[in-house]
């Protein structure tokens, strides 16, 4: 017998379902109301993770995160538990279909389901991935790939070189090894294809339009605290949303870019505190260079969210006697796994006042696709 709960969670998957949402027909056949969709996702951020940068920073300078001109909640829960994992959140937040946790692409009895990127390529609308991890990870992945475990990385970076991305930047050149013949073969099917690959950003200085592929280390790339720096985010989101731009006034279309802050997730993982300020950093300097770039094109919609909570972050008092004027916080974490916590949505420019309430991850998506026009 299903427990009346989890009849009740079926019921709010049913409701968020695409196929079953009636308003989808007119949308398509009308202007898109958001032409280009720049998607940020934190992975393992939380309020309470906005909240530590928001202190570390001072209120007297307000981060990134408050210009937000309308915010919303998204649930996370997969379908297979009440806590998710990367995989299932990014293919609800990818996709707009809930699935198992470890499944990247596939609903939870294997249908492969289309991702909003890939139905923008299908558009022929550009489209960019950039991440600190390495892009067949379970976010990114999420944004290309159908396998049914999310570590199944040789099929991941197969599906990666035939997904019509045009720009990706992030680690995973051990992929693209010319030492293995998979590897070979993957870096000669991209070069057939027209992209340029570089191993260091800098390398891109001069590209300005086309196709592109960054690896900048062989797996995931180092923590902002330690070689990666905390401007590299920032950095690859401009040369991205650059390339991104030129092409799509060549081809009269808007494009779609995905910016994951990868990382805050693995220093969370580790509980350390002194790892993810410079990760929450790097993902914030990001989130300026997309708002300056919505600032600059109407018609650019910039949604920031997060795929779970990691770690269990809470920030108490430093002290409990509250008539100090200044008592401080203490970084504390609940656990070294994710959280089921509801997480903020915070949305600017063209279409952010169509998404507000409490949602379901895969809704938020639904509703991007709507407003994008690609439903
Ligand atoms: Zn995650």
């Amino acid at each position: 017998m299903e427990s009346a709960g989890a009849q009740r969670r079926k019921n709010r998957e049913r409701t968020v379902r695409p196929t079953e949402c009636v308003q989808a027909e007119s949308a398509s056949e009308t202007q898109p109301e958001v032409k280009n969709l720049i998607y940020m996702i934190g992975d393992g951020m939380g309020l309470a993770h906005v909240s530590m940068l928001q202190i570390a920073e001072g209120y007297d300078h307000p981060t990134a995160f408050m210009r937000a001109e309308n915010i919303a909640l998204i649930k996370n829960y997969s379908s297979n538990n009440r806590v998710t994992d990367s995989a299932a959140s990014g293919t609800a937040l990818a996709t707009g279909h809930k699935t198992n946790n470890r499944m990247l692409g596939m609903t939870p009895d294997s249908a492969a389901v289309e991702s909003i990127i890939a139905r923008a390529v299908k558009r022929d609308m550009p489209t960019g991935l950039v991440v600190t991890c390495h892009l067949g990870h379970a976010t990114p992945g999420a944004f290309y790939a159908h396998v049914s475990k999310r570590t199944l990385y040789d099929a991941i970076y197969s599906q990666f070189v035939e997904s019509g991305i045009d720009v990706a930047l992030g680690g995973g050149a051990k992929y693209f090894d010319a030492g293995n013949p998979e590897g070979a073969a993957r870096s000669a099917r991209l070069a057939e294809q027209g992209y340029r690959i570089v191993r260091d950003l800098a390398d891109a200085d001069t590209i300005r339009s086309g196709r592109l592929v960054g690896l900048f280390a062989d797996d995931s790339m180092p923590y902002a605290l330690e070689e990666r720096g905390e401007e590299y985010l920032g950095r690859a989101t401009a040369k991205a949303l650059e390339i991104l731009d030129n092409n799509a006034r060549r081809q009269d279309r808007g494009f779609v870019l995905m910016v994951e802050g990868s990382m805050i997730d693995y220093a969370a993982h580790e509980n350390s505190a002194e790892k993810l300020l410079p990760e929450m950093r790097d993902f914030e300097r990001a989130v300026e260079v997309a708002m300056a770039f919505v600032d600059a094109h109407p018609g650019t919609l910039l949604v920031v969210t997060s795929d779970h909570e990691t770690g269990g972050l809470s920030l108490p008092s430093g002290h409990t006697d509250f008539t100090r004027s200044e008592s401080g916080v203490e970084y504390r974490f609940s656990t070294e796994s994710h959280t089921g916590i509801m997480l903020p949505v915070y949305l600017y420019g063209a279409g952010a006042e169509r998404i507000n309430g409490v949602l379901e991850n895969s809704e938020l998506s639904v509703r991007l696709m709507e407003l994008l026009g690609v439903r």
